[in-house]
């Protein structure tokens, strides 16, 4: 086993000439003036004392220069620390106080410029095993502390590996990226596929409509978080057409409402290919790109990819459970975490906190996150499953449903509706097919939902702005 940046650049095509990004004025970068950048940095990361294992952060925009430091930090065989451009100055010091960098980068363009005046190369990649730490992401920590979860070069390389065969990249695709890079889908999902390629890719440092729609003409990929599709779906310019070169249109990070699934069907002919992946594992799970893709399921387990779903012996009735996974990509644990790790881990498998059940065909559903599970008079009650009856209401374009706490039940369930509709009809439908206890008390329009850079609701923030609803006199 060797580097990861040595494997992805085996990738790179055999004429570096070949663009590897093209900016959204149509300018070109090629994979030559990357791959000069990555050694110039490695270079100048050495020289400036960087050891093998020694965290690099880097908190900045998206930019080239922020890949460049990235394949730059696997090369010198240091350990890549993306952080959010938008945390603040408290979150960062925390970061920095778990992590302890050899170095911190927050202007990425003047580093580079800087590892080019200082004029050292790195030719040859500082070898590292498959059990080397390549990356340490910090998880959104929606509760409690976030924690840095260690994923290895042989993790990453397992799994770029594994998703450049399956979704078949060659040479001749574009890949449209429009994600954020401090996160595993941008970072390592998207860039590691096309770098294995050699396949440029269509740099968007935002998902701007226009910029999209341009893009979208000459790609053949693309990769997103749902609210990119429901995006594109309410854009009228958006046409079978302009879809017809794109070979599959592939979404993740949060769920994909069946509703996006069907519509995006309709209108562009394509059904969008849904995966299940996260931090700790990168993708878990994926839609067949050849075979049926099914709205509401995440697909398969990816090649060496075990999944198991945990059930508690009282609910053994049930097909539902905890995903838990073992296999390649799974991360080695949380970085000084030595605790939380042991308590995440059940024989071998990673306890996923996801819940979700298994069709004898093989195909994973999601049906929400355990700790998201709402006890309502001492019954659990799994928001998904009330916010996929919400979601069928006529007037109801997106649901989310939340535990608020309640005098006499400890919690109540309450959904939060984006749409139009009668709340005493709803809460009357809800209940034609669910028990009392799991039908909505409450339920609350709103315009819009709060959500992570990852299209991700932000249902901790509707707990807090909507706390007092059942306890307030
Ligand atoms: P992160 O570590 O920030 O990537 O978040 C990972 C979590 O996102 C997973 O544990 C899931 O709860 C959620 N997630 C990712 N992809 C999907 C998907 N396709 N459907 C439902 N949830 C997803």
């Amino acid at each position: 086993m060797s580097n990861l940046y040595t494997l992805l650049a085996t990738g790179f095509p055999a004429d570096r000439a070949k663009p590897c990004f093209i900016l959204a004025d149509g300018s070109e970068v090629s994979y030559a003036t990357l791959e000069t950048q990555v050694s110039r940095v490695a270079g100048h990361l050495i020289a400036s004392g960087v050891q093998p294992g020694d965290r690099i952060v880097l908190k900045d925009e998206k930019s080239i220069a922020f890949v460049a430091i990235y394949l730059a930090t696997l090369k010198a065989g240091a350990v890549f620390v993306p952080l959010n451009a938008a945390y603040t100055q408290s979150e960062v010091d925390y970061f920095i106080d778990n992590a302890e960098p050899k170095l911190t980068i927050t202007d990425a363009r003047s580093f580079v410029e800087q590892a080019a005046t200082a004029g050292h190369t790195l030719d040859h990649a500082i070898p590292r095993n498959a059990g080397d730490l390549a990356s340490l992401i910090y998880t959104s920590g929606t509760t409690g502390r976030s924690k840095g979860a260690m994923l290895t070069h042989g993790n990453l390389a397992a799994n770029a590996k594994a998703l450049h065969e399956i979704w078949a990249f060659t040479p001749n695709d574009v890949l449209l990226h429009a994600l954020p890079i401090f996160h595993v889908h941008g970072l390592f999902v998207a860039m590691h596929c096309a770098f294995l390629s050699g396949c440029p890719m269509i740099w968007l440092l935002k998902f701007a409509d226009a910029d999209v729609l341009a893009g979208l003409k000459r790609a053949t990929v693309m990769m997103g978080v749902p609210t990119f599709y429901t995006r594109l779906l309410a854009n009228p310019a958006f046409t079978r057409d302009l879809a017809s070169s794109i070979r599959v249109f592939i979404s993740g990070s949060a769920p994909l409402l069946p509703t996006t699934f069907a519509e995006f069907e309709q209108r562009t002919g394509q059904p969008i290919l849904e995966r299940y992946g996260m931090s700790e594992a990168v993708i878990i799970t994926s839609n067949p790109l050849n075979g049926e893709r099914i709205a509401g399921s995440v697909g398969y387990p990816l090649p060496g990819v075990e999944l198991r779903i945990a059930r508690k012996e009282e609910e053994s009735g049930e097909d539902t459970g905890v995903i838990e996974i073992r296999g390649p990509s799974v991360f080695g644990g949380y970085w000084r975490m030595p605790e939380k790790t042991r308590e995440e881990f059940r024989d071998g498998y990673f306890i996923t906190g996801d819940v979700g059940r298994r069709d004898p065909d093989g195909r994973v559903y999601i049906s929400g996150r355990a700790k998201d599970l709402i006890i309502s008079g001492g019954y659990n009650v799994y928001p998904k499953e009330i916010e996929l009856i919400l979601d069928e209401l006529p007037g109801v374009i997106e649901s989310t449903v939340i535990g608020l706490p309640h005098p006499d039940f400890g919690e109540a369930v309450c959904a939060v509706v984006i749409g139009t509709g009668r709340e005493p009809e709803m809460i009357a439908a809800c209940r034609e097919k669910l028990a009392a206890f799991k039908t909505p008390k409450r339920i609350l329009f709103v315009d819009d939902l709060p959500r992570n850079a990852m299209g991700k609701v932000q249902k901790n923030l509707l707990r807090q702005q909507h706390a007092g609803l059942f306890t307030k006199s």
